[in-house]
């Protein structure tokens, strides 16, 4: 067989151009009706990825134009303190998107933080109103990560219609997500996860494969359907072999294999990563859109 090397889907670039859209919307927005998005940024206590996380969102925020406000707590502040910071953000009218940067610290009960956000602010996409509006197939917030695959996928494929599509992993804020935007988009979907019998059989049926898993570099060559568009939502860090202590990302897909095997896969660093910002930036901007009664102007 002779061996072909997939498309490389560049989130980076995607990302980029997704948010030099919503730029010039929202400079366009500003200039003629001195209006401004403003998404509102919540993070408790010190932990180093998070406020890596944090920082890039508020950076990207101001970038494409929006008020961001990042509110930087103590860890021990208490549930109540941060129910009430929520309610006020809930009814300030400068603010159109609010997240809580998950995990919040042991003492707080995250379902009732995430509850307490209004859903029409609720950029993450997380709070059961919204869930339940993707699931009936109303319009909703969907949650940043599995709405950055879509719009990779779709830019890749165009129409989904009838694809066979295997999402890997039922979490709540990537795998079930997922698998009810490819059921949206009329793809016949299978949602594996830790218990799926004779799962290399199950993935190699997969038009589409979405790996969500945390598991490094766990997709094998052999699961993939020749030609099949594969998506790594995977962030593994792992020793780099240099024998230095270093480590470096990867995916939770073979890339080296699978290359040459898919039709088109994204990579790690570099898919998957960059589109969770720009679709948190976008569900802002839509959360905007439909808080000020304007017509939502893009068209992903
Ligand atoms: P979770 O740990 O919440 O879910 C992992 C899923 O993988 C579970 O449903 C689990 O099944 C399934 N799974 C675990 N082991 C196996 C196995 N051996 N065979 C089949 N399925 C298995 O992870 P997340 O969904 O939060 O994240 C998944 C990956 O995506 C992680 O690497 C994470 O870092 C990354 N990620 C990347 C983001 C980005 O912006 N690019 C954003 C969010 C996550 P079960 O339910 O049965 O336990």
């Amino acid at each position: 067989m002779t061996e072909t090397t997939a498309r490389i889907l560049d989130g980076k670039a995607t990302a980029a151009a997704v948010r030099e859209e919503l730029a010039k919307h929202v400079a366009e927005l500003h200039s003629k009706r001195g209006m401004q998005p403003g998404l509102a940024v919540v993070l408790l206590g010190d932990d180093p990825a998070s406020q890596v996380y944090v920082r890039s969102k508020e950076r990207l925020a101001t970038e494409v134009g929006f008020r961001s406000i990042a509110y930087r707590k103590p860890s021990d502040t208490s549930e109540e303190a941060l129910l009430t910071l929520i309610d006020s953000l809930n009814n300030d009218t400068n603010i159109h998107g609010i997240l809580v940067q998950l995990p919040v610290p042991s003492h707080i009960n995250e379902t009732r933080v995430l509850n307490q956000i209004s859903p029409e602010k609720d950029v993450d996409g997380f709070h059961p109103v919204n869930v339940g509006r993707l699931v009936t197939g109303d319009k909703a917030l969907v949650p940043c990560t599995p709405l950055g695959c879509l719009h990779l996928l779709k830019q890749e494929l165009g129409d989904l219609s009838g694809k066979t599509a295997v999402v890997v992993g039922r979490s709540n804020i990537v795998g079930k997500p997922m698998a009810s935007l490819l059921l949206r988009e009329n793809c016949t979907v299978t949602t594996a996860h830790s218990r799926t019998r004779n799962l290399p059989e199950v993935c190699v049926q997969a038009d589409i494969l979405v790996a969500a898993v945390g598991r490094p570099n766990f997709v094998q060559g052999s699961w993939i359907k020749p030609g099949a568009t594969v998506i790594d939502v995977g962030i593994n860090r792992v020793d780099a072999g240099k024998g230095d202590g270093s480590t470096r990302l990867v995916g939770d897909v073979d890339f080296e294999a699978a290359v040459n095997v898919a039709g088109a896969i994204t990579p790690v660093p570099g898919g998957v990563g960059p589109m969770t910002i720009a679709m948190l930036l976008r569900n802002t901007f839509e959360a905007f859109c439909a808080q000020t009664r304007m017509p939502y102007p893009l068209d992903f």
